[in-house]
């Protein structure tokens, strides 16, 4: 009985220092939580893009967009970031997105001034000036990545699915035509009026994007072959807030 009580004791001893241990874990856990919350933002500088891997930069945004849906955005003094980037700018990803107000990629993306290219276009496709454009952005300003963002509800796609014809929009939505034509079946309804075909709509005219980067550009295809640049695609919730990378 003693050595069954002295067990008892000794366990309850190790079961207390176990507890005091792993609250002291979660305390240490809460309290990095609360150091990561009020991180101050790194401004780009030619050392920082310099030792940016394709994989980092893909990497920086899946985080910068984690932060962006839990509310935790990094610390960042803009005008410090306007005064450390006027003489040169060195960001180090190039965003082909939606002009559409909801999906603006420095804010869901928690980037500040300096830190990526964002070319943004209605239906975020590529044609020779967006092309030329992340051409300069990889090629001529050393971005490691180019990310291909389109997004759910968006009025551009829509506006392709149901043939609108408006002044000059007529020919900025026959860039997304293709997209169109790529998706099969929905024959009970190949409007906007059905969600689930805007969507796959949406979804293939990214990964045409994608291609359309690599047939349409030398340049950008020899450097991403070559590891210097990674090219990627991925979609924006417009109700949650969230990326999910293709
Ligand atoms: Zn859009």
């Amino acid at each position: 009985m003693k050595t069954i009580d002295t067990n008892r004791r000794n366990f309850m001893k190790k079961a207390g220092s176990s507890l005091i241990a792993a609250a002291a874990g979660s305390s240490l856990a809460m309290s990095a939580i609360k150091a990561h919350a009020t991180q101050s933002a790194v401004t780009q500088t030619k050392q920082t893009q310099g030792a940016t891997t394709p994989q980092k930069a893909l990497q920086m945004l899946k985080e910068g967009n984690t932060r962006f849906v839990q509310g935790n955005m990094l610390k960042r003094d803009l005008m410090q970031q306007v005064k450390a980037t006027g003489s040169g700018q060195f960001p180090y990803a190039a965003i082909v997105g939606c002009m559409d107000s909801r999906a603006s990629n420095e804010l869901i993306f928690d980037q500040g001034i300096g830190d990526i290219f964002s070319a943004r276009i209605a239906g975020n496709f590529v044609d020779d000036e967006i092309l030329g454009s992340l051409e300069f952005a990889c090629a001529a300003a050393g971005a490691k990545l180019i990310l291909v963002l389109g997004h759910t509800e968006c009025g551009a796609v829509k506006g392709a699915c149901d043939d609108v014809v408006l002044a000059n929009l007529t020919m900025t939505l026959a860039n997304l035509k293709t997209a169109v034509k790529a998706v099969p079946g929905y024959d009970s309804d190949r409007t906007s009026k059905n969600k689930k075909f805007v969507q796959a709509v949406a979804d293939k005219n990214v990964v045409l994007t994608v291609d359309r980067i690599r047939e349409r550009s030398p340049i950008l295809r020899g450097m991403v072959d070559k590891g210097q640049i990674g090219l990627a695609g991925a979609m924006y919730d417009v109700h949650s807030g969230k990326v999910t990378f293709m």
